[in-house]
């Protein structure tokens, strides 16, 4: 029996990251991001978000992510508060007109699916399903006006691939929460993809960012003129029209604006989109290279090609605990491993989004194995 056998195990200084967490969101916020925050601070936190120290960074965001998605003329970028959730509000309101279809496979791309079949406005939707560490594929539907997919999985760890689909007049609303800024993307292949900063962006959450085509921006337009009841919070029309000014409508969050900022610009230095996706699959084959190799562990996803370059899931044999490898490793300073819950698996779940070092990304599959040496042997005893 081993309830606490790795109480005192303290890992090998030369196994340890550099930088300990790989949580899948909130995630690593680069240590450089947070001093170059500390030096403009007297001049930017606390001061108006109408003013141009803030609408600047809004800026920034806009012209930014349209450089970083290449986006094609006429797609403008929004933002407002309430993260990727309330978008998924917003989107039952001003972006899906009366039926719309969902692929459901995982906590987050289920959420958007519940929250359309709870408006009493709109048609039950059409839900596809498959199952956890799957991708299911969308089909054509006469009946349908919008179809909604997600590109990263991040409760189970699986990609998807995102391409054009839907007749003239149906729009595809992609949440790209954990793929936005780590995975490739034809933006020419969606009308909104939305997401969170606090992913592969690397600041806080609180914020919802949208990429928009001139079609999802008609629709809204559209539905918001109708006699549909659409309350300012969620109303992506006034959402879009604060954007162009490089304001908010309402007060955001003035420092996670400028972290996002500092990501988003250290991307595009780097090398943008390419690079930053070469870099998380990068640090996904280090894991699932790993994952692969040892006795103890395998990628939780069977399909190769289904498995997520930023969100790499790992199953365990029942002799290693995942939660008492991960008890030890919280106790090393390396946290946030754990599966999802409601996955309710023998498993890690380790986020591989672009501030994270490839480096660490090898130190913490030894640390990892080092645990697991210790915690296996234990529980034999
Ligand atoms: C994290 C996440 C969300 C939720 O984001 P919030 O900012 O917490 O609302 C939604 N979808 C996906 C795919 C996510 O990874």
């Amino acid at each position: 029996m081993a309830t606490d056998s790795g109480a005192d195990l303290r890992i090998p200084q030369d196994l340890l990251p550099d930088d300990g967490r790989f949580g899948c969101g909130p995630s690593k916020v680069p240590a450089t991001a947070v001093v170059r925050l500390a030096e403009v601070a007297p001049r930017l936190l606390g001061t108006s978000h109408r003013q141009p120290p803030v609408r600047q960074l809004v800026g920034r965001v806009r012209s930014g992510l349209s450089q970083l998605f290449s986006l094609p003329e006429g797609y403008e970028v929004a933002l407002g508060n309430g993260g990727a959730s309330l978008f998924w509000d917003l989107a039952s309101l001003c972006l899906i007109e009366r039926r719309s279809q969902h692929l459901a496979f995982g906590e987050f791309s289920s959420k958007f699916a519940q929250v359309v079949q709870g408006a009493p406005h709109l048609a039950a939707p059409e839900v596809i399903e498959s199952a956890p560490g799957t991708c299911p594929q969308p089909h054509l539907a006469e009946d349908v006006d919008a179809y909604c997919l997600t590109h990263n999985e991040t409760s189970t760890g699986v990609q998807c691939e995102i391409v054009r689909i839907g007749l003239p007049g149906q729009l595809v609303l992609v949440d790209g929460t954990s793929a936005a800024g780590g995975m490739q993307l034809d933006a020419g292949a969606i009308d909104a993809y939305y997401f969170s900063p606090q992913k592969c962006f690397a600041a806080d959450g609180g914020i919802w960012v949208a990429l928009l085509s001139p079609a999802a921006i008609e629709r809204s337009a559209r539905l918001g003129s109708a006699s549909r009841w659409i309350p300012s919070s969620l109303d992506l029309n006034l959402a879009l029209q604060n954007s162009r000014q490089d304001q908010t409508y309402n007060t955001p969050a003035v420092a996670t604006l400028f972290l996002l900022v500092q990501q988003l610009e250290w991307i595009l230095e780097q090398g943008g989109l390419p690079w930053a996706a070469a870099r998380c699959r990068q640090s996904a084959s280090i894991v699932y290279g790993w994952a692969d190799r040892v006795p103890y562990a395998a990628p939780f996803v069977q399909d190769p090609g289904q498995r997520s370059p930023v969100v790499a899931t790992v199953d365990l044999s029942p002799e290693v605990p995942a939660g008492e490898v991960s008890k030890v490793l919280r106790r090393n300073g390396i946290v946030d491993i754990d599966g999802y819950r409601k996955l309710g698996r023998n498993q890690l779940r380790i986020g591989l989004f672009p501030a994270v070092e490839p480096h660490d990304v090898a130190r913490l599959t030894q640390a990892i194995d080092w645990v697991a040496d210790r915690v296996g042997v234990a529980n034999r005893l």
